[in-house]
């Protein structure tokens, strides 16, 4: 290991340019895990061929190559699985207790932390994202949002206490590629715990993980039908929720898709849940401690190659502070290592796929032609695969594109403020209404800004916490409902009295 100035051929890094550690290679093991060449739908407990007999390719993002062909279910496939869940929620698991239901959900949650390792290998193969977050994040989440289910599945009368609740039904979810086993945790683990049955559809960039969490159920001997996997693109989606014999629709995904499937539901008894994008804003105060709220700020953004839907990506900064601020954060980002995801050194992984690196190209082109004040870190990348440097634009109006569309990738706009009323005032000055960072070392201040804000979940001196206790969701284009504690119970439940 030595140790080195990084960058020196490049312009305004001088007797700032940070010093970091290069490492060595550190690259995990990827052979755990074995991905089967071709795979099959998961209905009613057994894998299937897809009556559609049509299939499609996932890749690996950090490669481009491909790991595995998938099935594409058609409206058969999705007419079977919602059949297979319907006839599991009648004859087995509307009728079993809550302690029973638990128990299946506690086996899951350990079966998932035996096999944490494969399962963050595999992510990381499918989504590009660095193993160091799939292994230290996502998969004890996912682990740690069944065995907080489970422990609610014989106590629902004492998370709605004085009430009697019954479960929907079949619960059809859809679910994006930024988190995929995270998500499917989300939305599976609460319908169980309340006694539906579900058919989920994962993204079609990243499927492989849910179908080794059919594995698990299959090891739980979770009854048949209980969770059904519909692999597919979009139309497999539309068609899941489009099905007649569902009771309840959660879909976490863009604004523009979760607007079509309310306008697709409309009229019909299904309850709804959308989780949808964001644009959220941290507000960094003269007073606040200025590193930790660059490294939360770092966090915020360029966590998870900013595929966060609640990524801090914008940033509102006091004037008073604004140059220390962008200094400190350009030379933080000159550190951060942009490469191989299997790496336990790398911080930015790969962009999940061509599309969205091209939106964030055209997206960044479009922002650069708006505001040129823009900085991107120097950092060589990888000649195979799909990624994109972090960069910030500095001094970017309210108005401009990057300030205003979600862009899903590691891009920070920087603008500033002179008053906490200004900063709600732009904080709040979006469609969105997700997520919000307050940077302050004044408890009151962070209080009294915390309460002007209109965002689903306000995190003080830190950001990207995530916790199955805590509920989870937006306002406005951010959607509605919640997920995660007790909150993320009640849409899967009728409260009768
Ligand atoms: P997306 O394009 O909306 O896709 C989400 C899911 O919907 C995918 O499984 C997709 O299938 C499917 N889908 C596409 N068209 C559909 C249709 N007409 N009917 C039903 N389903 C359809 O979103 P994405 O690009 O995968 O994910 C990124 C978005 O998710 C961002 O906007 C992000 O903010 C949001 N997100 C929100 C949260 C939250 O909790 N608020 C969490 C994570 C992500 P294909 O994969 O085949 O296209
Ligand atoms: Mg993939």
């Amino acid at each position: 290991m030595t140790r080195k100035k990084l960058n020196q051929s490049t312009e305004t890094k001088t007797a700032s340019t940070p010093f970091v550690f290069e490492y060595s290679p550190a690259p995990q093991e990827t052979n755990i895990v074995k991905i089967e060449k071709k795979n099959k739908l998961f209905i009613d407990g057994k894998f299937v061929a897809p009556k559609s007999g049509k299939y499609f390719a996932t890749l690996n993002p950090a490669t481009g190559e491909k790991l595995a062909d998938l099935a594409e279910a058609g409206k058969q496939d999705v007419d079977l699985a919602v059949k297979a869940a319907r006839k599991a929620y009648k004859n087995v698991w509307s009728k079993i207790s809550g302690e029973e239901r638990g128990r299946y959900l506690f086996r899951i949650a350990r079966l998932i932390q035996e096999r944490a390792r494969e399962f963050a290998v595999l992510e990381t193969l499918d989504n590009g994202k660095p193993i160091k977050e799939t292994r230290d994040i996502d998969i004890p989440l996912v682990a740690a949002h069944f065995f907080y289910n489970a422990g609610w599945a014989d106590k629902l009368n004492y998370a709605f206490p004085g009430h009697q609740v019954s479960p929907l039904g079949v619960a059809g979810q859809v679910i994006p590629w930024n988190f995929p086993l995270l998500m499917a945790a989300w939305k599976i683990a609460p319908a169980l715990a309340t006694g539906n049955t579900v058919v989920l559809k994962p993204a079609e960039t990243t499927s492989l993980s849910a179908l080794l969490l059919a594995r698990i159920f299959q090891e739980a001997e979770l009854p048949d039908g209980v969770v059904n996997f519909v692999t597919g693109a979009g139309e497999t989606g539309a068609e899941l929720v489009a099905h007649k014999d569902i009771n309840k629709v959660a879909f976490t995904g863009s604004t523009d898709i979760g607007k079509s499937i309310v306008q697709a539901t409309a009229g019909t008894n299904k309850r709804l849940t959308m989780e949808l994008g964001g644009k959220s804003a941290h507000i960094v105060y003269e007073d606040a401690a200025i590193d930790q709220a660059v490294e939360g700020v770092i966090n915020g953004i360029f966590f998870n190659q900013g595929h966060v839907c609640c990524a801090g990506s914008r940033l509102l900064v006091e004037e008073s502070i604004q140059d220390i601020v962008v200094k400190k954060l350009k030379r933080r980002m000159e550190e951060l290592r942009v490469g191989d995801p299997m790496d336990k050194n790398t911080d930015i992984g790969a962009i999940n796929s061509k599309e969205q690196l091209n939106k964030i190209h055209s997206l960044v082109k479009k922002g650069r032609e708006e505001n040129p004040d823009f900085f991107e870190s120097s950092c060589p990348l990888p000649k195979k695969g799909y990624f994109h440097r972090p960069c910030f634009f500095n001094n970017a109006a309210s108005s401009s594109t990057v300030s205003r569309v979600e862009i899903f990738g590691p891009v920070l706009s920087i603008s500033t403020f002179r008053t906490p009323d200004e900063a709600i005032a732009k904080a709040n000055d979006t469609n969105f209404g997700l997520a919000a960072g307050i940077w302050s070392e004044k408890g009151s201040k962070i209080h009294k800004t915390a309460l002007g804000l209109k965002a689903g979940i306000i995190w003080a001196n830190t950001y990207n916490k995530f916790d199955p206790t805590s509920p989870f969701g937006g306002y406005f284009e951010s959607g509605f409902g919640r997920e995660g504690g007790r909150h993320g119970l009640l849409p899967y439940v009728e409260v009768n009295s």
